[in-house]
């Protein structure tokens, strides 16, 4: 196969690059990913949250561009957002953090106990000593997000091939050559899009790591009798829980954060403990039943905001990773971002507006 583009890594980044870059039928694109399943990685395994108060400047920039494309895609498709405020709380030991929080970010509003207990009954009284509420948080219909990228690939000329493991690359002329356990592919341009495997994937094509970390997260769901499904996202400052409705039961997580290697991360049981042990303290739901668990990888560059843009050292080698725990609510805005360095085009309007600096993530800041 020979492309303009390829992509390695079938998750959120690799497929909204690829739509991006397909969509105006002038450069051609394939998408490699190892597995025999597309999102099988970090991006089958969010939270599904979009919080505009979350994240670095940066990330809260890709995430406020990222906006109206989750309000409604392309030809009026479905919105991919579910109203689900997020409630901060913080314990005694926190109201230092969540007044810093309130300051810098003036989508949060304050909130007292009362309407704290209003929202979401189960909190234990006394347990909160300050919160505060971002009104316009959303839950995202991730598999939404990754098929309407998807399909905007493949409608538009973009090729995905699974079971493509990519093994070694080398540079050949104006492009590369990469051998995957799908074929072998000439490409004048790689987007590394490979998420915990980002830095494997530069080793491979003779390119100097940045030094990303990938830190397993764990998920679990648990049965809840008392759940209010118009709960908010609930969590503590210092993140060490977050829940939310999920059907009839709780989406719960302890936000651990555990240095590995990447690879299919698996729930560790006292893991899961922990986040059960953390919000009972919190609240009075006494929550026991775990019906399943599931950990993730979310990866992250020493300073955690994304590497996006060319290699310094090396032409036609582009990085899209560093995610960290963001790559679903930024998405659009990173792929539109990615797509018009790619192409040496001007930024895209919603970051220029804002004043937007690409060098803050490009990889020469690790150089
Ligand atoms: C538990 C958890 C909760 C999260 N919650 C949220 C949230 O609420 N909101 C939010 O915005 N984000 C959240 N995230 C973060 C988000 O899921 C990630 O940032 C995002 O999915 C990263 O996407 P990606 O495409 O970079 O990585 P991935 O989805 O991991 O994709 C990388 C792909 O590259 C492939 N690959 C690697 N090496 C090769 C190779 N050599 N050849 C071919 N293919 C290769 C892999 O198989 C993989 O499929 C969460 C993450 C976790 C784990």
């Amino acid at each position: 196969m020979d492309v303009d583009v390829a992509v390695v890594g079938g998750g959120i980044a690799g497929m909204s690059v690829a739509g991006e870059l397909a969509r105006d039928h002038a450069i051609s694109v394939a998408v490699l990913e190892q597995e025999s399943q597309l999102a099988y990685h970090a991006s089958g395994r969010s939270a599904a949250a979009f919080l505009e108060s979350y994240g670095s400047p940066e990330i809260r920039a890709l995430t406020r561009a990222s906006r109206p494309l989750f309000e409604a895609g392309d030809d009026d498709e479905a919105p991919l957002f579910a109203p689900r405020p997020l409630l901060w709380l913080a314990p005694e030991e926190q109201v230092g953090e969540l007044d810093h929080l309130l300051v810098a970010e003036p989508l949060l509003r304050r909130v007292d106990e009362a309407e704290v207990l209003r929202l979401c009954a189960a909190i234990r009284p006394g347990w909160t000593a300050a919160a505060a509420i971002e009104d316009g948080a959303q839950d995202v219909d991730v598999a939404g997000l990754f098929e309407r990228y998807r399909r905007l690939a493949t409608r538009n000329g973009a090729t995905v091939v699974t079971k493509a493991a990519v093994r070694g690359a080398e540079a050949d002329g104006d492009g590369w050559v990469l051998r995957s356990s799908g074929g072998d592919v000439r490409a004048r341009t790689i987007v590394n899009a490979a998420g915990a495997w980002a830095d494997d994937l530069a080793r491979l094509c003779g390119i100097t790591p940045v030094g990303l970390t990938p830190f397993r997260r764990t998920v679990a769901i648990v049965s809840c009798d008392m759940v209010d499904r118009s709960w908010p996202l609930v969590g503590d400052v210092a993140e060490g829980f977050y829940f939310r409705p999920e059907g009839n039961g709780l989406l719960l997580s302890p936000a651990d954060e555990t240095p590995t290697q990447p690879g299919d991360a698996k729930p560790e049981m006292e893991d899961v403990a922990l986040a059960l042990d953390r919000a009972n303290e919190a609240t009075t739901l006494n929550l026991r039943h775990v019906r399943t668990a599931w950990a993730g990888l979310r990866t992250f560059a020493a300073d955690r905001n994304p590497v996006v843009g060319y290699d310094p050292t090396c032409q036609g080698f582009f990085w899209l990773a560093g995610q960290g725990g963001y790559g679903m609510q930024t998405a659009p805005g990173m792929a539109m971002l990615a797509a018009s360095l790619i192409r040496g085009e001007p930024l895209p309007r919603a970051l220029a507006d804002e004043g937007f600096d690409p060098q803050r993530l490009s990889p020469a800041r690790f150089a």
